[in-house]
């Protein structure tokens, strides 16, 4: 390792230190960086071991509390200021059954995505709203793939190598564009934009396809009804 090297780990671990000295007085909660912040459109450096077991275990106990209490399904390192590719998704689906099955939203149990990237599997996608816990208070219908392939690493080091469907696939696109400085709406079809009391009041529907007619978006291809 060069004394650049060095000093680079040595600062990150500084950071995480701090961030979780933070949380240590606030109920085990860290702070979640909004939109405008630059860490949010960089992308995050390769984890290569910069954080030591324990640190890295303590880091990802807190970004989970973080995610919970926010509430979310996901919450990618930089969202909590720390610029590393990892990230924790979970999602209990707790929505009704004609929405979980428009959405293909099945339970996602608690996981940690480490260096990950995904590509699609096939031509279809899903279109949906969805929000970011870095961009309080909006949502904003975003096509993607309804199919795609995680390779990465799981925070013991084991290789994933997966096919990831329906709406746990999008919580994964999602936290992993993150890792390389993309936002949702960088994605999203902006005339879709909306406010969560909006989207309650006019677009709660199964899927999103009155607020198209309506607000005049496009929806992806081949998207299930
Ligand atoms: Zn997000």
């Amino acid at each position: 390792m060069t004394a650049d090297g060095a000093a680079r780990d040595a600062a990150l671990r500084n950071l995480v230190e701090r961030a979780l000295g933070w949380a240590d007085e606030h109920d085990g909660i860290m702070p979640i960086v909004a939109a405008g912040d630059p860490v949010l459109r960089t992308p995050a450096d390769t984890f290569d071991g910069q954080l030591e077991d324990a640190l890295l275990c303590r880091l990802i106990d807190s970004m989970r509390a973080t995610m919970k209490a926010a509430p979310g399904v996901g919450l990618a390192a930089p969202q909590v200021g720390i610029p590393l590719r990892l990230a924790v998704l979970e999602d209990s689906a707790p929505v009704d059954p004609d929405v979980a099955l428009a959405r293909e939203r099945t339970p996602l149990p608690f996981r940690v995505i480490v260096n990950p990237s995904y590509t699609a599997i096939g031509a279809r996608e899903a279109s949906f709203y969805e929000g970011c816990l870095s961009v309080p208070g909006y949502q904003a219908v975003v096509n993607r793939s309804a199919a795609i392939r995680l390779q990465g690493f799981d925070e013991r080091g084991e290789v994933l190598d997966e096919e990831v469907t329906g709406w746990p696939a999008r919580i994964v696109a999602h936290e992993t564009d993150h890792l390389d400085g993309i936002l949702y709406l960088d994605r999203a079809e902006t005339r879709s934009l909306a406010t969560h009391q909006a989207v309650a009041g006019l677009w709660d529907q199964p899927s999103p396809e009155h607020a198209a007619g309506a607000l005049g978006f496009r929806l992806g291809s081949g998207r299930r009804g």
